[in-house]
């Protein structure tokens, strides 16, 4: 243990929320580890006080000075204009590495036990479709758009081939549907693709997730880390937790250049509050991952052994458990009760279980800093040109009506090239069909391949909203060093 004392920021949060917190602080306490708490609110009650943010400024502030948290689960008001209070915590902190290990427990019987799933997801938390950014394009058409940056990709992909060195953990699988999505989880694709050359003894592999998520089903123990953009981390994150006994025991860590937020998996699981019976172990666990991310190894191996020495005796097990168990419901301990237990194992060895800590798999970095903090350049293309654009139009026509008169305001320097719906090509017609959504792509090319100058998109706008009040929004077609900076539509 450290003589430093920590200063770390606790959110209780909402729901069970402070009953689980309230277990792991006592039984870091309880293992003496120097630590001046900073109790902070954030969710649902904020909310209600007309915050639309749900973290107050008091909460950004001590997070600002102690660069850790520990937080119970945040309630996400259902409602219309209240983001996630959890996302704008991992967005405000830029906390891009959402880091959820996934490994078989004693005393937790599940299909997969014996089998040794020892896995970690790496998932990136920051872009994808959870950047937020959402548009209705008519009224009956709802847009979000699927932000993935290199520079973005480029820093989750480091960090999971880090954690597999510092963990002696010997492959890094990507999951991505690059095939569907060449532009967006293509780029990720090809960067994990890149980096992989320098981490030359660790295996590398590349795998579609949908194929993921049966492998995960069929043969759990064959994945080490998988790396993966952000919708399909947060999906194959809960599925590996169901691997290894359900939510009670999954925790996470959001690992940021300056801010670490250290939480369960689960939510708020609002029936079950405030009744002393919610299984801690998840937000314990998340706590072990945060003692070692500041360096207090040591506590850290001793509450995991006193929490593995739990689950394998069995004598302290929460309702979930017992439900899993098949067990009587009315025997099962308290959340209370199962902490004290974890309290009274500190200093015991579990003996079916091989020790994590250690020379094989050395624990977390030995300081504060995450010795993964990187700052790619943003990449600069070297040579672009614009060649076209995309103009979106709310109209009730059809595609028949719609393409010759767009032909005929396209002007000299621009042809229309195809009208598409719903990303399929409906002119010129190929009998393939779209349902008539009332929102049209009309794609304006330049016929010689030539950079076209915003003078002539600007006319041409102009012409179109002349015609089409009912105009939504245009994307320029980008040519960046040769190579097509969008896709064809299907059918084209
Ligand atoms: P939930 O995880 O809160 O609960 C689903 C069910 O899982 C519970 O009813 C319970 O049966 C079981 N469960 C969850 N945690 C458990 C534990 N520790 N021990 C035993 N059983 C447990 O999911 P939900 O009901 O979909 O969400 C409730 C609220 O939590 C929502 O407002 C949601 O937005 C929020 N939420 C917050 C976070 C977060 O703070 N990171 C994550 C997920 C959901």
């Amino acid at each position: 243990m450290s003589d430093r004392s920590h200063r770390i920021t606790a959110i209780p949060g909402d729901g069970v929320g402070p009953e689980v917190t309230r277990s792991a602080v006592r039984i870091i306490d309880a293992a003496g580890v120097a630590v001046e708490w900073e109790w902070a609110e954030a969710g649902a009650e904020v909310f209600k006080r007309g915050d639309t943010s749900g973290v107050p400024s008091e909460t950004r502030e001590s997070i600002e000075r102690t660069r850790v948290v520990l937080k119970g689960p945040l309630e996400t008001p259902v409602g219309f204009g209240e983001k996630s209070a959890n996302v704008t915590l991992r967005k405000l902190f830029e906390t891009f590495a959402n880091v959820r290990p996934a490994r078989e427990l004693p005393g937790v019987p599940t299909r997969y036990s014996g089998e040794g799933v020892d896995l970690v997801i790496v998932r990136e938390n920051l872009e994808d479709l959870y950047a937020g950014i959402e548009h209705m394009q008519t009224p009956d058409v709802g847009q979000t758009l699927k932000v993935i940056s290199r520079k973005g990709s480029e820093k989750i992909i480091r960090y999971a081939f880090e954690l597999a060195r510092q963990e002696g953990r010997r492959k890094v699988t990507a999951a991505t549907k690059a095939n569907i999505m060449k532009l967006t989880e293509g780029l990720f694709k090809r960067t994990f693709e890149e980096i992989a050359t320098e981490y030359p003894e660790i295996e590398a592999e590349h795998l579609i997730i949908d194929n993921v998520a049966h492998q995960l089903a069929k043969n759990p123990a064959q994945f080490d880390i998988i790396v993966t953009t952000n919708l399909n981390g947060d999906i194959i994150s809960d599925l590996a937790s169901g691997l290894v006994g359900g939510l009670g025991f999954a925790p996470s860590g959001n690992y940021g250049d300056r801010v670490s937020i250290f939480e369960a998996v689960h939510g708020s699981a609002p029936k079950h509050a405030g009744k002393d019976v919610i299984n801690p172990t998840a937000l314990i666990l998340s706590s072990i991952m945060m003692l070692r991310h500041i360096g207090e190894a040591d506590a850290a191996d001793r509450i995991e052994d006193a929490v593995l020495v739990t689950l394998e005796e069995g004598k302290a097990a929460t309702q979930d458990l017992v439900r899993q168990t098949g067990g009587d419901v009315a025997q099962a301990a308290s959340t209370t009760g199962f902490t004290d237990t974890v309290i009274g194992n500190l200093g015991r060895h579990p003996t079916t279980v091989p020790a994590r800590h250690g020379t094989e798999r050395p624990s977390g970095p030995a300081t504060p800093r995450p010795r993964w903090s990187y700052a790619p350049e943003v990449y600069a293309a070297i040579s672009r040109k614009t060649i076209g654009i995309d103009v979106f139009i709310e109209e009730d026509t059809t595609a028949d009506a719609l393409g010759p008169e767009m032909e005929a305001l396209a002007g000299a320097d621009l042809t229309l090239q195809m009208v598409s719906s719903r990303g399929t090509m409906v002119y010129p017609s190929t009998g393939l069909g779209s349902d008539d959504v009332r929102l049209w792509r009309c794609r304006f090319v330049s016929p010689t391949d030539a950079n076209v100058p915003d003078h002539v998109f600007i006319a041409l706008l102009d012409r179109v909203a002349g015609r089409h009040p009912g105009w939504t929004h245009v994307e320029k077609l980008h040519v960046f060093d040769g190579e097509p900076g969008f896709t064809k539509a299907q059918g084209q």
